[in-house]
């Protein structure tokens, strides 16, 4: 396993690998990795003869108020993780290496991103866009993968990469949780025990909402409202959105009468944490 600081070194480690005729999975993470990123490196590394593993806190997708400086940052701990899981490279770039002087081309997506985390974070998907189609062009993998955690940014790069013809399959992949339900997050970082205690909200509303709707409820205004209920009673939680769109287009539907995200954000104390369950998974009597 190697870590590679410039897009020089990775192209041409890429282009030995394709001489060879291997596969190449891509991996897009900012790092400070957790058993989430892992199970998407040993989902690569089952498909794919080599992955490779970006780690990349991308300051394009952060807006101004955002946690940019204080994002948890260790390269030596994800090199372990990396490694455990069977990736082969980790492409670690600095800022300047990603976005030379004068950097001043976009990729940006309408419709898809007015919702939920587009609303709330107006630069975040632009950034995310560029980013990723970025790394597309420099590692240019058979594949890629990313987390239902972040559920509107699958759907984002899913529409991209249809929309600009990228030949790179993409594969969702579960959100991995922490024993007591809480989605794994390297902000989870971020909480004291206090906040950890409450951050379990979301997870509960979370469950409840999958329970309503494997009991066969329709109504979007019903589930949303008990999820909200279950969240507000906690002090330290505050709503930033509790939402269910259709699962392409991410536009608000009132009638779960096609597949259908439930996506909620919550900051606990000064923590937003996400969480969400795609309609399409809720099966009678298992799950997720
Ligand atoms: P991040 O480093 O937070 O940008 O995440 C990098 C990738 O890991 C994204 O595709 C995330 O959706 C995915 N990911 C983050 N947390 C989880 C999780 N708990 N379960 C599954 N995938 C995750």
């Amino acid at each position: 396993m190697r870590i590679v600081k410039t897009i020089d070194e990775v192209r041409s480690q890429v282009k030995a690998w394709k001489a060879e005729g291997l596969t190449v999975g891509l991996v897009p993470t900012m790092g400070y990795l957790h058993e989430g990123h892992a199970s998407l490196i040993a989902a690569s590394h089952r498909d794919n003869d080599r992955t490779v593993v970006s780690d990349f806190v991308n300051p394009m997708q952060f807006g101004p108020a955002e946690d940019l400086e204080s994002y948890p940052r260790d390269i030596d701990h994800d090199s372990a993780i990396v490694e455990e899981n069977g990736g082969d490279l980790i492409f670690n770039p600095e800022p300047d290496e990603m976005y030379h002087k004068g950097f001043s081309s976009f990729v940006d997506m309408t419709v898809l991103t007015e919702e939920l985390c587009g609303l709330s974070r107006p630069v975040h998907f632009r950034g995310v866009c560029t980013v990723v189609a970025k790394l597309f062009n420099i590692v240019q993998p058979n594949r890629a993968y990313f987390g239902k955690k972040d559920a509107q940014q699958l759907a984002v790069i899913r529409h991209m990469v249809d929309d600009l013809n990228m030949d790179i399959e993409i594969v969702g992949c579960p959100i991995v949780r922490e024993e007591d339900g809480l989605a794994k997050s390297s902000r989870n970082t971020y909480l004291n025990s206090e906040e950890r205690r409450a951050a379990l909200v979301l997870s509960k509303a979370i469950f409840h909402g999958i329970d309503m709707v494997r009991n066969g409820e329709k109504d979007c205004s019903a589930v949303i409202s008990e999820m909200s209920g279950i969240i507000n009673a906690e002090p330290l939680a505050r709503i930033d959105y509790v939402k269910i769109v259709d699962c392409s287009t991410m536009q608000i539907i009132t009638t779960l009468d096609r597949p259908a995200l439930c996506a909620i954000a919550v900051y606990i104390g000064n923590t937003r944490l996400i969480d969400n369950f795609f309609t399409q998974d809720v099966q009678h009597g298992g799950v997720l």
